[in-house]
This record gives C-alpha cells, sequence and structure tokens, in this order.
C-alpha cells in the first residue's frame, strides 16, 4: 500500500516479524484541508485490521466543514468507535478488537489534532522535533512519574499495552491545535517506527531536504533495526 501526492509522502510496510499488515492510512486532499491519519490495529485473527480500516473509513467518509474542524476531529472519531463496538455487538468474535487513531488536518495556518493510542505526531520546527502527542499506554505513568526513561521504555515488554483505544472501553481522546511557522514539517506515524528509533534519530532524518528521502530513510531504518512490527508513516511540508 502506497500512496504519493505531491507534498505529502505515506507508506506503510508490514516489517519483517508480523504476518498482516494492521495498520492503515489516509492522505485526504479537499480543497483548501489536507485530512492525514494514522490508524494501528489491536486485538489478534485480523481483527485488528478490521478496526483499522474502520477508523481510517470515518476519517475518509466525514464531512470535514472548515470552521468546525475541532469537533469533526472528535465526531469522526466517535463515529468510528460507534461503528466498532456495533460490529463487536453483531459477532463476538470481534471481542477486543480496537485501533490507534492519529489524525492531523491542516486548514488555513492551523494543524488540527486528535489523538488515541500509540501512533504518534512530531512537528519538525527549526530542525528540532517536538513529539506532539502522548501515548496512551500504561508505560507513559513510569515515564511521567520519571522511574521508567525513555530508552528503557522503548524496549520495555509491556510497551504496547494501551489503555485506551478506538473500540476499548476506555476512550478519552487528546487533541490540540499548532499554529503553523514556514518550513514546519510534520510526522505522523505508528509505533513499529518509534518502537526503533530515538528521537535524536527521527529529528536527523526527518529534516533531510525531501520529504521522500526523509520518508524512505525513516522506513528503511525501522527495518533495517528489525522491522519488528508494520511500520507506517506520513511526512508533510507545511508552507
Ligand atoms: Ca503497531
Amino acid at each position: 500500500m502506497i500512496k504519493k501526492i505531491i507534498g505529502v509522502w505515506g507508506e506503510s510496510h508490514k516489517g519483517h516479524k508480523r504476518k498482516l499488515n494492521e495498520d492503515r492510512f489516509l492522505i485526504r486532499e479537499l480543497p483548501g484541508i489536507t485530512i492525514l491519519a494514522v490508524a494501528d490495529g489491536v486485538g489478534g485473527n485480523g481483527n485488528g485490521e478490521k478496526a483499522a480500516e474502520i477508523v481510517i473509513d470515518a476519517f475518509q467518509t466525514y464531512k470535514f466543514s472548515g470552521e468546525g474542524i475541532k469537533d469533526d476531529l472528535s465526531a469522526a472519531l466517535e463515529n468510528a468507535a460507534k461503528r466498532i463496538h456495533h460490529e463487536i455487538n453483531k459477532n463476538s468474535n470481534l471481542a477486543g478488537m480496537g485501533a490507534t487513531a492519529t489524525s492531523a488536518i491542516l486548514y488555513k495556518d492551523k494543524i488540527f489534532w486528535i489523538h488515541v493510542g500509540d501512533s504518534r505526531i512530531y512537528l519538525l520546527r527549526r530542525k528540532k522535533i517536538k513529539q506532539i502527542t502522548t501515548d496512551h499506554t500504561f508505560i507513559q505513568d513510569f515515564l511521567d512519574d520519571g522511574s521508567l526513561t525513555i530508552e528503557q521504555a522503548r524496549t520495555h515488554p509491556l510497551r504496547n499495552m494501551l489503555d485506551q483505544c478506538v473500540g476499548c472501553d476506555e476512550m478519552e481522546p487528546d487533541s490540540g491545535i499548532i499554529h503553523i511557522k514556514k518550513g514546519d514539517r510534520l510526522l505522523l506515524c505508528s509505533d513499529g517506527l518509534t518502537m526503533h528509533l530515538s528521537d535524536i534519530q527521527i529529528e536527523s532524518i526527518l529534516k533531510m531536504n525531501s520529504i521522500q528521502e526523509a520518508g524512505e530513510k525513516l522506513l528503511n531504518t525501522a527495518l533495517k533495526m528489525g522491522g519488528a512490527d508494520n511500520v507506517t508513516l506520513i511526512v508533510k511540508d507545511l508552507y
């Protein structure tokens, strides 16, 4: 699954260890609005794939209106959650399926974002990256209170345990608005990238000249480091 649109680069790779790719991503261009999203499915037997598809479809089909984007993002995510719960109620074999959902909408001079799970948004500004989202994982609490370092967390056995997702009993999305500055670059990615690359590595690659160069190098580095999980990323230059 590869999609390339001028000004934005996105790719999803199964990685080297997983049988299925349960990540999905979206690059949707409407007049004056760009909608980007990454979803990473959880719940075995291919059910995670279904959940990730529902999330992406919700962002693909939602009628985003421009001025009401912040509320639209919440509504799109609520729709996805309702649909996943509906599927689980219809078929008990799907119990436990869910997905992360991380979306950024570019409208005028702002980025509107919403986030559930452990996919991430990074902003590269003046050659420095900043992680915009906070992971919704159990070990994030240990990071917050200082009992784990970021390096320890990246390889921690519980690093994949989400304390909320789309389809989980718990869902309290984080959201925010960023004012775009000239030269900003945005990265959305699944944890298949961040489990292998530190923020310093991501920063040094993300600031490469072209988004394609940066995107390909990030993906290939994650694969070279083992490709233990599905790897998905979107890189977008903001003007
Ligand atoms: Ca993953």
